[in-house]
């Protein structure tokens, strides 16, 4: 069908935090999506990775959810299906081999009458068909009603604190602002959280402590305006692939890259200096920098003594880090330490740009306070060409987090606990609110399996079954919760565990905003209807609320926001209707005409001072090294291809095609030293479960460590990974557990 016969639908992509603009062309008559293409927005200039550009057509999957579903057997084992996700280690039962789910997974929901017939079986998902005659289709007021009645029961009898909720960054702003108004409001409890736990909340409590506020300093973009960048723990190619092609255009351009990462990613041939430190020892890198960068006198000492604190006892630390002692942590040449630290002192224009091989570690905080004190030493923050900049995973966790969907802070970080806070949304949500900051994701967990813990919770869009660490816990707790509500668009591996199952919309099924790492607020627009009796998100969390006794009448998301931007100093001015076909960054003064700050902090950090406050850290091993039994280190983490747990890219015909089989990644001596071959089925165990899948022996890995990307249900990373946390941003350690690797 000839393009002018379309229908052309702008939005934006529902994937990584680059946030890239595009639009949907929409066939009418055929009811589907034909194409989708780049849209000029400054942020993405048009440009798409392949998720984009393919990975829309899982919302006609024939295995959406249609209809709410309610729990009839009360005396089947809940996850009793999901057996074979499991690996024991001390029980082989139940395992799936490469490539594919055991039981057959991709047969097609019964109770799903909307989409077109799989054209291919995909591999590696819930078999619907074991696990749908456990429940029994339902109205959605029978399923709403339960819900109300059931959470309430569990608020009444054992206190607000019973009550958890996981939201999800895959929601619109005004959906992550409803879901924590409905768990603070409705329930009285701060136990409400998302997937930022397990990707940016070390990031975010550091910069919140360094300089007063968790978004970014300044735009990938502004990439063109630096000398020279830092690009660390991070595989920019695979997981934000638009905001890597900006990278490589600058390096043309002339700006020098700094690649810290334990792996050979794509983007270290692209860079002047590829640092491949051993996993684990970020600190002892960054202090080895900034010990050289002061001993060389390289620092901004106007800058320093202006606006900074904390500067003598940083120096104090980075003492006992010569480089020479830093090699021998880091396994980085001494003088390639030398030269790294001289470029980055030398720079009139740095920025840092790291990802969750900084963030996802139990010293997550420690490794971004040194990117603080990085950029701080040296005055690179508040101009063009300097700042820090956390990429963010998912399309909205920048929104999501701003939206409070957070147990310590309510919308914009402003804290629960603060006396005068609370009060002003007490008033403005007309109800008293918990004074006690809440559990976070990881925490809510662990709570399940504790006396007096969670036993009610309400799951928006997340499936902790494959995504947190150690899931035999996971499974653990999710089976003794007494009630839980999952509202999503498939049959996920926790809605296995669930008593009322929702059918929920895609992103191209409503309207909402979305707020992209770089804090670009952008409207995605609805492209077509959610299929059978499938319901709007927002929606549902209103219903519930008003079931609960709030007294909500939204009629509109922008109805929301409006709320939203009247308790959010950083969204003031903005609306839907001047976010634009480019949407506006934030803070924005003026958005009828200004496009908003690029650059944040040029004049004062967000602290209370105004100073960048200094954290020094010192230098912590992992929690589990390699030992005899389990000698290599595995690190987790995404396939250009693949997006978390698989629900939707695994549902995707072209990025499913692409990307089918999981794998672990294998340096080439560690697997001929175990007599392992390329496509080799192998047997991967930790601690806490084993899981089998092929090698694939990859020159891009360290010695003595391998790579599993987690978004294969039959071969699930994370039954190995380890659920230590970060003392301060609680985030997993999802990049450093021991394990060994071994034919089956
Ligand atoms: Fe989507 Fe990210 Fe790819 Fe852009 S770079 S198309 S936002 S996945």
């Amino acid at each position: 069908r000839p393009r002018e016969e379309l229908d052309a639908v702008d939005s934006v992509c529902p994937y990584c935090g680059v946030g890239c603009a595009l639009t949907y062309y929409v066939d009418r008559e055929r009811g589907a999506i034909a194409f989708a293409e780049g849209r000029d927005q400054p942020g993405s200039q048009s440009r798409l990775c392949v998720k984009g550009r393919y990975g829309w057509d899982y919302a006609a999957s024939p295995q959406r959810l249609t209809v709410p579903l309610i729990r009839k057997d009360s005396s089947y084992p809940k996850g009793a299906l999901s057996a074979d996700v499991r690996g024991d280690t001390d029980n082989d039962r139940g395992r799936a081999g490469a490539g594919g789910n055991r039981s057959g997974g991709g047969r097609g929901n019964k109770l799903s009458k909307n989409g077109r017939d799989g054209r291919r079986k995909p591999g590696g998902l819930v078999d619907y068909d074991e696990v749908l005659p456990h429940f029994r289709e339902a109205t959605w007021e029978e399923a709403l009603d339960l819900i109300a009645r059931r959470l309430m029961e569990i608020h009444a009898e054992q206190g607000p604190g019973a009550i958890a909720g996981f939201g999800s960054a895959k929601c619109s702003n005004e959906e992550a602002y409803l879901f924590q108004k409905l768990i603070r409001a409705g329930f009285g409890t701060n136990n409400v959280d998302h997937c930022t736990r397990l990707c940016h909340a070390s990031s975010v409590a550091a910069l919140f402590e360094g300089v007063g506020s968790g978004a970014v300093s300044t735009t990938y973009g502004d990439v063109a305006n630096a000398d020279v960048v830092i690009i660390t723990g991070s595989n920019p190619t695979a997981n934000h692939p638009v905001a890597s092609s900006f990278f490589k255009q600058a390096r043309r351009r002339g700006t020098k890259i700094i690649y810290v990462d334990p792996r050979a990613n794509t983007v270290a041939e692209h860079a002047d200096y590829h640092c491949q430190v051993k996993p684990g020892t970020d600190v002892a890198f960054y202090n080895a920098i900034m010990h050289e960068v002061i001993r060389l006198g390289l620092i901004d000492m106007e800058f320093i003594k202006a606006r900074v604190s904390g500067f003598e006892e940083l120096v104090r630390t980075v003492n006992d880090y010569p480089p020479e002692r830093a090699a021998q942590i880091t396994g980085v040449d001494a003088d390639l330490i030398r030269e790294v630290a001289r470029v980055w002192g030398e720079a009139d224009a740095g920025v840092i740009y790291w990802g969750m091989g900084i963030s996802q570690h139990t010293t997550g905080t420690d490794n971004a306070r040194c990117l603080i004190a990085m950029c701080s030493i040296t005055g690179n923050v508040g101009r063009p060409g300097t700042g820090l900049h956390p990429l963010r995973g998912q399309n909205n966790v920048q929104g999501a987090s701003d939206a409070g969907l957070i147990p310590m802070f309510y919308p914009d970080y402003q804290g629960v606990d603060l006396d005068a806070t609370r009060r002003r949304f007490e008033e403005a949500w007309g109800t008293e609110l918990d004074p006690d900051r809440g559990l976070t994701v990881t925490e809510i967990i662990g709570s399940v399996l504790k006396p007096g813990g969670v036993r009610g919770m309400y799951m928006l869009g997340e499936n902790p079954f494959l995504s947190d660490p150690n899931i035999n816990k996971v499974r653990k707790a999710l089976s003794q919760l007494d009630f839980l509500v999952v509202q999503d668009i498939f049959l996920t591996e926790t809605a296995e565990f669930a008593d009322v199952i929702l059918p929920a919309s895609s992103y191209l099924e409503k309207d909402g905003s979305y707020t992209n790492t770089d804090r670009r607020v952008q409207l995605g627009r609805k492209v077509m209807d959610p299929p059978g009796q499938a319901r709007v998100d927002w929606e549902i969390i209103q219903d519930i609320a008003r079931r609960i006794g709030l007294n909500w009448s939204y009629a509109s998301p922008s109805e929301v926001f409006d709320e939203m931007v009247e308790l959010m100093p950083s969204y003031k001015n903005l609306r839907h209707d001047n976010l634009g076909l480019s949407g506006k960054l934030y803070p924005n003064e003026d958005p009828e005409h200004s496009d908003g700050a690029v650059v944040l902090f040029d004049d004062r950090f967000n602290t209370d001072d105004g100073l960048a406050h200094l954290v020094p850290a010192q230098w912590l091993p992992a929690k589990e090294l390699p030992d005899a039994e389990y000698p290599l280190v595995l690190n987790t983490g995404r396939l250009l291809e693949h997006w978390h747990t698989g629900s939707m890219t695994r549902r995707s015909y072209a990025l499913d095609s692409i990307s089918p089989v999981a794998e672990v990644y294998m340096h080439p001596k560690d697997a001929a030293d175990r007599g392992l071959s390329h496509g080799q089925v192998v047997r991967v165990r930790s601690r806490r479960g084993a899981i089998e899948l092929q090698v694939r022996i990859s020159h891009r890995e360290q010695l003595g460590n391998c790579f599993i990307p987690f978004h294969f249900r039959e071969a699930a990373a994370n039954l190995l990974t380890i659920d230590e946390i970060d003392p301060y941003g609680k985030i997993p350690e999802f990049k450093f557990c021991a394990v060994q690797v071994e034919a089956t």
